[in-house]
């Protein structure tokens, strides 16, 4: 058996390999452009294109890929093989710098939001150095950028490295003020916890809802739910301790910090959390987790299920993003520190923060927008659509002193002033640390909450990193010109804490009354996709992403084409899938039912006067629900052929929401009432009891 040690990143091509195999210059060539993006010469990039092939083959590898995030949301690749014929009936295999540096998939069928017209289908990866090369299956997949010709990104990378340059900079200029001149670069770093629930694979496979929209569309609640959260950081069963297992084995060979893991509040829901890493990488190993999670299960005769809402009536699964900035002379800047320079800059940064996301919730709700994540956000469990952010008491209270000119405290008796007074400690609690909030500061980092469990963390990460960008070059034009840099940072912070502190809320946000409040507050309240996908356009999101080189006019228009797009999609896809269901398994076996209970009142009523009540009540009861679920099919029936004939996808995505939708959701409550009188034996679907307890 091999330690950890000897298996961890056993599948990277990374510093350790590179250190190893890479001539002196060349790795030095490599590091620069790792560390500073200087571009690496062709003659350079053979060179360790050769080296990464030996160690590909050596490891078993054939093939290789340029492995990237389309706008689909998955990861994608295409393999060629290393093979190259010598012309004398032989082969040497081969890899050149010009393949590792830039591949050209055919790429025609993934989605650009019109972005690139089919007949200009090419697009090109480019070579993400920074993230490192690694083996999966034996394939040497080599992280890429995926752009058009004519340099619109088409993925979800570019944009990320993008805002990460965007932050950099104009964090970099406050940096300097503060007299950090020994910084070079900032980055933001990012640990993602993902939810995901385990279902037995031979219950999964008799489920066409699971298996065709990652949901069920229907399903009565079973007896026993999530009530008494004995789920909850339990005891965990066997079969998922091995999938755990070997997980961890997996994930540890790709180089990725697996860390915890824990049952879930939700019967059959588990979590994995990775330690943070920057930003991109960790954008990355999030894809490479959830890929990953899904093929392990199978082996273990289980199937992940990473969709937000799989159980209605039960937990959905999200992922929080834990976010921070830190410096590369190893600085978190959202860590209190320990004198009132530190303090100084840390309140700037947490201001940033602040401004920026009170200036873009929109946008927020934006990246989180999906047809799966709808049905979460608002519905009792994850945050609220609202965005709001945590802060708790003693920052709150600390911030309240600044805007009031007052003490922090009653025991004190001075002002507090910025630049001259150290902060108090911030307990580091865990305790009471609040969990229905959408954005909560903990302790020296952000975790936003409304992303949902599928979705890639790049477009959430590309908006927090741009905004906070542009706070910080609205901080930085003002600090620039200041006489006295105390005095006006004072006053910079307390005027942004007095603009921006309606969207800090410390109590319950699953709360109603919170709903109201945050409506007074003049917080936006974007319930569904269709409902929040159009601020994405609006002038002010336009100019922030424009600005800072992040994304082109025509890249956000393209996005938000592709996600009304893929919205009614789902939809439509689910719509089917329900109606396939009820037609083809649930109305034909609830009728059989229901011949068999008149078969049995007509034998009872051969022997005399016997009591046929049972039967005949609930005769009564399943034929009316019946006709009740026949008539509510013909509704869906009827929306989905409507729905045929929109060709805006604006309206084509309100559409899917107002109508389809809600007759979906009109169809699912009389079938689900249906569940509960028929016969088990009768019922074509295996229960959400079945489901939910599937995995001994
Ligand atoms: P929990 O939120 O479950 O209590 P932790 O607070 O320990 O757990 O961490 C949650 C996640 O936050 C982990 O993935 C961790 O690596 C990540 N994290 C910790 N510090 C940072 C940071 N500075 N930047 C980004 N993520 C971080
Ligand atoms: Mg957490």
């Amino acid at each position: 058996m091999s330690t950890i040690t000897e298996v961890f990143g056993s599948n990277v091509f990374d510093d350790r390999v590179m250190r190893e195999r890479l001539p002196k210059e060349t790795y030095k060539a490599l590091q620069r452009t790792i560390k500073d993006g200087h571009s690496l010469d062709i003659n350079a990039a053979t060179v360790v294109a050769n080296a990464m092939k030996d160690w590909a083959i050596e490891k078993g590898a054939t093939h290789f890929t340029h492995w990237f995030q389309p706008m689909t949301g998955i990861s994608a690749e295409k393999h060629d093989s290393f093979i190259s014929p010598t012309g004398d009936g032989k082969i040497i295999m081969e890899f050149s710098g010009k393949e590792l540096i830039q591949g050209e998939p055919d790429a025609s069928s993934f989605p650009s939001g019109g972005l690139r017209a089919t007949f200009e289908a090419r697009g090109y990866t480019a070579w993400d150095p920074t993230s490192y090369a690694f083996i999966k299956d034996g394939v040497l997949c080599i992280p890429t950028a995926f752009c058009s010709y004519g340099g619109e990104a088409l993925d979800k990378k570019t944009p990320l490295l993008r805002s990460m340059q965007a932050i950099n900079k104009q964090a970099l200029r406050v940096l300097k003020l503060f007299g950090n001149d020994d910084v070079k670069s900032v980055k933001t770093t990012v640990g993602p916890e993902q939810e995901y629930f385990l279902v037995d694979k031979d219950v999964y496979d008799k489920r066409k809802d699971l298996i065709y929209t990652g949901r069920t569309l229907f399903g009565a609640k079973p007896p026993k739910g999530q009530e008494l959260e004995d789920h909850y950081f339990g005891i965990i069963k066997p079969r998922v301790q091995a999938f755990m297992k070997d997980l961890n084995e997996e994930l540890w060979k790709l180089g990725i910090l697996a860390k915890t893991e824990h049952n879930e509040v939700a019967p059959a829901q588990h979590e994995l959390a990775p330690i943070f890493t920057t930003t991109n990488i960790a954008a990355d190993h999030n894809q490479l987790t959830m890929e990953i999670m899904q093929k392990v299960a199978q082996k273990h005769g289980m199937v992940c299920l990473l969709h937000e809402k799989p159980f209605d009536g039960v937990n959905g699964s999200g992922k929080h993003n834990n976010w921070s900035i830190s410096t590369d002379t190893g600085v978190n800047l959202l860590n209190p520190g320990e004198t009132p320079y530190e303090n100084a800059q840390f309140l700037t940064f947490l201001c940033a923060v602040i401004k920026a996301v009170d200036e873009y919730q929109d946008m927020l709700r934006v990246s989180v927008a999906s047809a799966g994540n709808d049905h979460r956000l608002g519905a009792n469990e994850a945050p609220p659509a609202v965005v709001s952010m945590f802060l708790g008491t003693e920052l709150t209270e600390i911030l309240e002193a600044i805007e009031n000119d007052a003490p922090y405290d009653s025991k004190e008796k001075e002002i507090l002033k910025i630049g001259v007074h150290t902060l108090p400690k911030f307990p580091k609690d865990t305790t009471d640390r609040n969990r229905t909030s959408p954005f909560a500061f903990t302790g020296n980092k952000f975790e936003f909450r409304m992303l949902g469990s599928s979705s890639s963390v790049s477009c959430t990460n590309v908006v927090l990193n741009t905004a906070v960008a542009e706070e910080l070059s609205q901080f930085a034009d003002i600090l620039e010109k200041a006489d006295d840099f105390e005095a006006a940072l004072h006053e910079l912070i307390k005027k942004t804490i007095v603009d921006h502190k309606r969207i800090i809320f410390n109590g319950n946000g699953y709360d109603d009354k919170w709903i109201e409040e945050a409506e007074k507050r003049g917080l936006l309240n974007l319930k569904s996709t269709p409902d929040c996908l159009p601020y994405s356009l609006h002038e002010k999101n336009m100019k922030l992403f424009t600005k800072h080189k992040v994304y082109t006019e025509t890249e956000m228009r393209s996005r938000y084409e592709i996600l009304s797009e893929n919205y009614s999609k789902v939809i439509n896809i689910e719509a089917l899938t329900m109606l396939d269901m009820a037609k083809k398994d649930i109305l034909p076996s609830v009728s059989l039912y229901a011949h068999e209970l008149s078969d049995t009142i007509v034998a009872k009523q051969a022997c005399g006067d016997v009591d046929c009540s049972y039967e005949q009540d609930l005769l009564k009861k399943v034929s009316k629900l019946t006709g009740t679920a026949y008539k509510k099919v013909a509704a869906l029936q009827d929306a989905v052929l409507k729905a045929k004939d929109i060709t805006d996808n604006t309206e084509l995505a309100r559409f899917s929401k107002d109508y389809l939708f809600a007759a979906m959701s009109e169809l699912r409550i009389t079938v689900d009432e249906l569940e509960t009188c028929v016969a088990a034996e009768y019922w074509p679907y295996p229960s959400y009891g079945e489901l939910l307890f599937s995995v001994k």
